[in-house]
C-alpha cells in the first residue's frame, strides 16, 4: 500500500498583475514572501506581487 505522504510536494508560487490582473505560475523559489514584489508583468512593464503560495503533489 502506498500512502498519500510518500508523494513529494512541490511548492510553487503564483505572481498576480495588480494592473491586468494576470496570474503566472512558477516553482517556489527561496524567499518568497506573500505580497512582496515579484519579477515584472511582461505587459504593462510593473512589478507584480505574490498571490499565493502552495504546495502540489507531483504524481
Ligand atoms: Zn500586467
Amino acid at each position: 500500500m502506498f500512502s498519500k505522504k510518500e508523494k513529494p510536494l512541490v511548492a510553487f508560487t503564483i505572481e498576480k498583475c495588480p494592473s491586468c490582473k494576470k496570474e503566472t505560475k512558477r516553482k517556489f523559489q527561496e524567499g518568497d514572501c506573500l505580497f512582496v514584489h515579484a519579477s515584472e508583468c511582461t505587459t504593462c512593464k510593473i512589478p507584480t506581487s505574490i498571490s499565493k503560495i502552495f504546495g502540489q503533489a507531483i504524481e
